[in-house]
């Protein structure tokens, strides 16, 4: 029998209108709206496209939004006296700042200048020290959305083996953490896999739950899963462009090749993808109503 495919645009959607409902509900009973402020620094298209969506799925949901854009040429001075004017404002409760920055730019110097309780992004020291202590804090927004996809499609994590492939401090690492924290949702046996992993498949075979971002187009393939695995597949990778122009994506699994194998699936796009904005929108809902005294 083919997989079940994990919907996660459905799953978004759903999440999105529950975050809207709240967005108003607390509009109304204490005049807070959440603000969220978005950062892009030059000109980068894909940047522009990510930063674009952010803002649209903002005002969708009744969030207040600030796009600032900046030329590539900006000082690192100039960019820190920004996140500090964000860090001060009372109307901005989320601060997001678009990554990769131009490379004359410390990006871990302005992901440390954002006030933790604004970090909605999840990227702050603070929040990631927070994150694997297993204290409440904002978590990254697409680990967070792997999680929120689990536990609303009854997958079951606790005793299960996890592999992950990937250890980047976006994706890999949080999500690996996540999955072991003693609580619903985590409480799994994890193992991460890099490109000096020896014999990946010996791993990836094993896992019950396969989650993969290491941003190489189809690289899992049936042979590298058990029969019955979960395969979450992070990897958003542009392998051509339609005749209309538009970029043609393929995840990091072989999605056609492990379909009959596994047990559920998520596809590319529309899985993972549309989950973190989602928790982007969540983390600055929370954000506000901490600020506000709400939670
Ligand atoms: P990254 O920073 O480039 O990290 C990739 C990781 O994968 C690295 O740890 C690397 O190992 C590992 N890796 C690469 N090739 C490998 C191989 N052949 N075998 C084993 N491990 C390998 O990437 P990222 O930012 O985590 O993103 C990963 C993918 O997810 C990308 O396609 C990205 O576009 C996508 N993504 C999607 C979303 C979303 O919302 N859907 C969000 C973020 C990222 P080393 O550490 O040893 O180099």
């Amino acid at each position: 029998m083919p997989a079940t495919i994990i919907n996660g645009a459905a799953v978004a959607k759903t999440i999105r209108q529950e975050i809207a409902a709240e967005v108003a509900a607390i509009k109304e009973r204490h005049g807070l709206i959440p603000g969220l402020a978005t950062i892009l620094v030059g000109e980068d298209p894909a940047s522009q496209s990510y930063v674009a969506a952010k803002n649209k799925t903002a005002h969708a949901l009744g969030i207040h939004s600030e796009q600032m854009t900046l030329p590539a040429t900006t000082s690192e001075e100039d960019l820190l006296r920004l996140v500090e004017q964000c860090n001060r404002n009372p109307a901005i409760h989320g601060i997001l700042v678009q990554l990769p920055l131009p490379r004359h730019i410390d990006e871990p110097k302005v992901l440390f200048a954002i006030d933790p309780a604004k970090d909605v992004d999840g990227f702050h020291p603070v929040n990631a020290g927070k994150m694997m202590l297993g204290q409440r804090c904002f978590l990254p927004c697409t680990p967070n959305g792997i999680l929120e996809l689990l536990q609303r499609t009854g997958v079951e994590t606790s005793g299960a083996e996890v592999v992950v492939v990937g250890r980047s401090n976006i994706v890999g690492k949080p999500i690996a953490n996540l999955m072991l924290q003693k609580r619903p949702g985590g409480n799994a046996t994890v193992t991460i896999c890099h490109t000096r992993t020896r014999d990946m498949a010996a791993h990836t075979r094993r896992a019950d739950i396969l989650i993969v971002a290491a941003g190489v187009a189809r690289m899992i393939k049936a042979d590298q899963i058990k029969q019955g695995a979960v395969v979450i597949d992070v990897g958003v990778n542009r392998v051509g462009q339609s005749a209309t122009g538009k970029a043609v994506l393929a995840g990091d699994v072989d999605f056609d090749d492990v379909l009959d194998k596994a047990s559920a699936i998520t596809p590319v796009p529309g899985g993972v993808g549309p989950m973190t904005i989602t928790m982007l929108m969540q983390n600055t809902l929370q954000a506000a109503k901490q600020a506000a005294g709400l939670m």
